[in-house]
């Protein structure tokens, strides 16, 4: 092995340009993409945009049609070359496990270990049996285990041969919804003892938001957006982002000097993402989620708007409010203070980080 540079902008893999054609259908458009050393990156977007496809082009499961795939500065597709998958150092985390139901749990762990000299592979198993929590569990067949041991058996036998890379497929789907937010902070805990560059696929934005260190958000055989979490989720560079990423109602406004002047009133330029003078004069949609902004209980005078819609959330009371202007946006409050169905209320945009926006002219979909 090359000495390692400790910075973590290394890059480990590179997509460039890659295409992936099935029949007619175009499922890979043009697709680039570096992975930075020791990173968890995931790629999130709706069904059939093409995610899988993608993990499996990296895994070498297929073959790109156009462009080329760049592991640890080897070529490994592309250019008339292939480099099959268990020659890449990649390991792959199937979305069922994949577990072998007739051998135990230290079997499944040890069963890419065939090579090894054996007192180094037994090591090597019971450091992963620990690593994930189940030293205790070695003599276990997997039908005797839960699904979140099921899980964590399949992670340490795909990171026991020690991969430069691992890849996971809907890594959370078969878990029940309890275990997954438990299973999430475990997965993320391993990954990052272990230190591997970690690709990750699923269309849950909760999941993607809370285990990745940057999220690839994709839309139709493309990258829509490379980001750490907070940025595509408060920055989101296009409506669809914005909307796949959660609840995104769109506060209409005329960008003036100073502020933005809305159906709510003033906002204050500074509290609008790089909004340039440029704009000044011009319509602009600024994106405010739920947590955004805040419904209360006021006078007819000062209301702007009536509730539409109300659902109780536990903590907070998700509303949708139709403004007097006619646009209807969505808002939280809190309980303490109930507000009806069809009542008059005042909303005010309450968020504490600076609000995206986008140009009114190039309204999607
Ligand atoms: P999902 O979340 O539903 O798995 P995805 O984003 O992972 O979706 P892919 O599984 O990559 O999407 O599939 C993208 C498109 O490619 C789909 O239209 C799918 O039907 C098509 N596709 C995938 N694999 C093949 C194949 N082997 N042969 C033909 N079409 C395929």
């Amino acid at each position: 092995d090359e000495p390692r540079e400790s910075t973590a902008a290394e890059t480990v893999l590179e997509l460039d340009g890659v295409a992936k054609r099935f029949g007619s259908e175009d499922v890979i458009g043009d697709l680039s993409l570096s992975v930075r050393d020791g990173e968890i990156l995931t790629l999130l977007g709706p069904s059939g945009c093409g995610k899988t496809t993608t993990l499996r082009l990296i895994a070498g499961l297929e073959r790109p049609n156009a462009g080329t795939v760049t592991l640890q500065d080897e070529p490994v597709a592309g250019d008339g070359r292939f480099v099959p998958p268990e020659e890449r150092g990649v390991g792959v985390v199937f979305q069922d496990f994949a577990l072998f139901p007739h051998l135990t749990a230290h079997e499944n762990v040890a069963f890419g270990l065939k090579d090894w000299d054996e007192a180094e592979r037994e090591e090597r198993v019971d450091e992963l049996l620990e690593l994930v929590g189940l030293a205790d569990h070695g003599a276990d067949y997997p039908d005797e285990l839960s699904g979140g041991q099921q899980q964590r058996i399949a992670l340490a036998r795909s990171l026991a041969p020690e991969p430069e890379m691992l890849l996971l497929d809907e890594p959370f789907s078969n878990l029940d919804v309890d275990l997954r937010v438990e299973m999430r902070e475990e997965v993320r805990r391993i990954i990052k003892e272990t230190g591997v560059t970690a690709i990750s696929v699923t269309h849950d934005q909760e999941e993607a938001l809370s285990i990745s260190d940057r999220v690839a958000v994709m839309n139709d055989g493309d990258i829509e957006q490379i980001d750490t979490p907070q940025q595509v989720f408060q920055q989101p560079e296009s409506r669809f982002v914005a909307g796949f990423l959660g609840h995104a109602s769109f506060l209409s406004g005329e960008v003036r000097d100073d502020h933005v002047d809305t159906a709510l009133g003033h906002v204050p330029r500074e509290d609008v993402h790089g909004l340039a003078h440029q704009y000044d004069g011009s319509d602009v949609d600024l994106l405010v989620r739920p947590d955004d902004v805040t419904a209360f209980p006021t006078d007819e005078s000062e209301a702007d708007g009536r509730v539409v819609y109300r659902r109780y959330l536990g903590p907070t009371v998700l509303y949708r409010v139709e403004l007097d202007g006619g646009e209807t946006i969505a808002c939280m409050h809190n309980h303490s203070d109930r507000i009806d169905l069809d009542e008059r209320v005042g909303v005010r945009v309450t968020a504490d980080h600076e609000l995206a926006w986008f140009p009114a002219d190039h309204r999607e979909g």
